[in-house]
């Protein structure tokens, strides 16, 4: 099946609140173009590097989303464009963005990353560091930064009911903090309306589980080396 193909394909399986972000890591530019004729629009990249160079070489209109592990020193790259930042997995991290951010007037969204995995590997704040993180005067005092989500990575594995508990476990964790921004003492950089959960393995589990974003780049554009 062409690019086009797997864009309309995976489309017509995704209701309407879900977002699609194509995640075009490893493959050429063409490639990209093929998704975007298709009518994709938001794509994801995990290098920042390659990130820039796409952003450079594509359409203006294309929203940039950073889904990788991203270093402190080098947010001031992607920082005038990237539209969403889904692994922010630190506190420190959180203050370069904020800081790059306000050098290029603009308020960046962002995603926590949180950890729901039984792997070791896996990146994330665990729930103890995320509560540190939101209650804390100085995420409070960060203007040019939202929290709009929680984004989180399944364990691999080919256990259904394991992969499902995961995202059950994040979808909870998202609603509980959701009614926290319902109260009058929530902050207006803590605005939680995104969960990014679900690959090309497990996006439509994911989606029955709450995700409202799945991350898809192997069922789009092939196997990657
Ligand atoms: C590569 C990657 C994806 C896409 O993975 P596929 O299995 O190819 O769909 C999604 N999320 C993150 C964080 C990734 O690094």
């Amino acid at each position: 099946m062409s690019i086009e193909q797997n864009i309309q394909r995976i489309n017509s399986e995704l209701p309407a609140h879900v977002t699609l972000v194509a995640v075009s890591k490893t493959k050429p530019v063409s490639d990209l173009m093929e998704a975007y004729h298709a009518g994709q629009h938001v794509f994801g990249e995990n290098y920042v590097q390659e990130l820039v160079e796409k952003e450079h070489q594509m359409p203006k209109d294309i929203k940039w989303h950073f889904i990788g592990h991203l270093q402190s020193r080098k947010v001031k790259l992607i920082a005038p464009f990237v539209s969403l930042i889904h692994g922010v997995d630190s506190f420190k991290l959180l203050q370069e963005i904020n800081k790059q951010a306000e050098k290029n007037n603009r308020v960046i969204d962002c995603l926590l990353q949180i950890f729901i995995a039984e792997e070791e590997s896996k990146f994330g704040l665990d729930e103890q560091e995320l509560f540190e993180i939101i209650q804390s005067d100085a995420f409070q005092q960060l203007n040019n930064i939202r929290i709009v989500g929680f984004m989180g990575m399944a364990t691999f594995t080919e256990n259904k009911t394991q992969i499902e508990k995961e995202f059950k476990q994040l979808k909870s964790l998202f609603d509980q903090y959701k009614q926290l921004n319902e109260q009058p003492k929530s902050t207006s950089n803590f605005q939680l309306e995104t969960l990014s959960m679900g690959m090309s393995g497990d996006y439509l589990l994911a989606i029955s589980c709450g995700s409202t974003m799945v991350r898809i780049g192997s069922s789009i554009f092939g196997f990657r080396n």
